[in-house]
């Protein structure tokens, strides 16, 4: 696959709406169990982000000081955290690595160059390099 049809390929992901409001995360579902947090719609989560379930996790552990696991469209995390919290945090996630700091779209991808990573915006074309996790 050449850059060309790579553009094109992400173009047909995204559902562009032409009055497009600020980009919403989706809020996260779940409940508790004894001590854990269990994150059912999690799948729907990372796909509305477009982005890989484990980078995502990798975030939440790191900014939460917990352990993750993925069980299919669910999320088990070591500790009872509130709703509100969790989704702050993705709401971080979203700011540094999905929405575009220049046009503020979310129709962006992650890639890797020479060991450094970047948030490219598939609408303005900007890149910007953002911390690895
Ligand atoms: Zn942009």
């Amino acid at each position: 696959m050449n850059y060309e049809e790579m553009l094109d390929s992400a173009y047909e992901e995204v559902e562009v709406s032409e009055e497009s409001e600020r980009f919403e995360v989706l809020k996260v579902m779940g409940h508790h169990e004894g001590v854990r947090t269990v994150i059912t719609n999690f799948g729907k989560v990372v796909a509305c982000l477009r982005r890989k379930p484990e980078h995502l996790l990798k975030f939440l552990s790191k900014e939460l000081g917990i352990q993750g696991e993925i069980r299919g469209e669910r999320l088990i995390l070591s500790r009872k955290l509130s709703s509100k919290n969790v989704n702050a945090k993705i709401e971080k996630y979203a700011r540094q690595y999905v929405i575009c700091t220049k046009c503020g779209k979310p129709d962006t991808e992650l890639s890797e160059e020479g060991g450094k990573l970047f948030v490219r915006c598939l609408a303005c074309g900007a890149k910007n390099e953002v911390h690895k996790i």
